[in-house]
């Protein structure tokens, strides 16, 4: 064989006796076939066949079946995002004259995209307010489709009564789809309370190292899973087998990760609570929380994200003060090894409820640094804010 040829082949190398415990990171745009039969019957191999590159290898197969496996679910779908993920699983299942009912407190670019794009192409999209069922059930219409919501909800951490949501979505033909990017699959088990559709955003706990971005849409049954495979395929959405690789890896250890950030997390909103610049501790592992009796009903744990609400003075502050902090980085995203915080507004993505108290509201996501330095660094950031209240008081 001329060299040129020789370089250009692949040599099948032996892989038998090879058993590593991680999967192989199989890298492909083109597969190829035996013969010419059977690529002109590519598309008869069925979802767990294999058939071009876009639509799945060994490697993204074995963490949607993970994520199958955690979520109770009859298939799962990777995404480049958990934006992705909720996009997708959005225009899957609606069409024009479609009514969207959306909880208020969703994920903002959830909100962006049925206000912008969905209601563009004729659904008509409602808002209601995550803590009132009696809201959800008065707004249902015979032309509701889907019903979505995230619980607790996105920075303010409403805990919603997913079965009875379920329930009132399912009375009036429509699917509930939840967003359960906060829990992940270990700590909440949507389908089991009644959901239909389940997203996340594996890039935040799932994944766990602040360094790719993936989603996953999950669903009860196989009814729908041609219908998203299929929309998938037409926009061209799926995943590299290195990115699914870098998730499995992370996922392997999520529940150390998650059971120790969420300790810790609680441990420290405990501490906030009381501290006469708060308003408010948003955190429904709390006792005190309004969500709690749902939480603990619902729920197998807790994660390492919460709130906070300053006083309505001490909230201007808050920007100086963040500068304080030597341990928790200050970026969006959160559910990796490194504490976050993240200045939050809240008023501008309402529009059933209304948000009165103070903003921004302060995001924390606890991460695997020694506990008592990132205690000392909360104190710092506190010292810090209680220095720049009193010298605007002072002048
Ligand atoms: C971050 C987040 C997402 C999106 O995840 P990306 O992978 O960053 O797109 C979705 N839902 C919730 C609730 C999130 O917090």
């Amino acid at each position: 064989m001329d060299d040129l040829t020789t370089c250009v082949l692949t040599p099948r190398v032996s892989t038998e006796g090879y058993d590593p415990l991680g999967v192989g990171v199989h890298r492909a745009s083109t597969i190829v076939f035996e013969d010419a039969a059977t690529y002109a019957a590519r598309g008869k191999r069925g979802p767990d066949g294999y058939s071009y590159g876009l639509y799945g290898s060994p490697t993204t197969r074995t963490l949607e079946a993970k994520l199958s496996a955690l979520e109770g679910a009859a298939r799962t779908f990777l995404l480049p995002s958990g934006q992705a993920a909720n996009a997708v699983a959005l225009l899957a299942f609606l069409t024009a004259g479609d009514h969207l009912l959306l909880a208020d407190t969703v994920y903002p670019p959830v909100r962006d995209m049925a206000l912008s794009d969905l209601l563009r192409m004729g659904v008509a999209v409602e808002f209601f307010d995550p803590v009132s069922l009696e809201d959800l059930e008065s707004k249902m219409t015979p032309q509701t489709r889907v019903v979505w919501v995230e619980s607790p909800g996105s920075t303010t951490m409403e805990v919603m009564d997913l079965p009875r949501a379920a329930a009132i979505a399912h009375a009036g033909g429509a699917l509930l789809g939840v967003d359960n990017t906060w829990a992940t699959p270990l700590n909440l088990k949507p389908i089991a309370l009644g959901a239909d559709i389940v997203t996340e955003g594996l890039t935040k706990y799932v994944s766990g190292h602040s360094d790719v971005l993936m989603g996953s849409l999950s669903l009860r049954d196989t009814g729908a899973a041609e219908a998203v495979r299929a929309l998938m395929g037409r926009m061209g959405i799926g995943v590299s087998s290195d990115d699914a690789a870098l998730v499995l890896r992370g996922s392997e250890t999520l529940g150390v990760r998650l059971r120790h950030s969420g300790r810790v997390a609680l441990e420290f909103a405990r501490r906030l609570q009381g501290r006469p610049q708060l308003a408010r501790v948003l955190h429904p592992a709390l006792e005190e929380d309004p969500g709690h009796a749902l939480f603990s009903r619902d729920f197998l744990g807790t994660s390492g994200v919460f709130s906070v609400v300053f006083q309505p003075d001490v909230a201007a502050r808050l920007p100086a003060a963040l500068d304080a902090l030597e341990l928790f980085a200050i970026g969006a995203s959160w559910g990796g090894t490194r504490s976050l915080v993240a200045p939050m507004p809240v008023s501008d993505y309402r529009s059933a409820t209304v948000w009165r108290e103070a903003e921004p509201v302060l995001r924390l996501s606890v991460g695997l640094e020694a506990e008592d330095e990132l205690w000392a660094d909360v104190e710092r950031f506190l010292a810090a804010l209680e220095n720049a209240t009193r010298r605007e008081a002072a002048r």
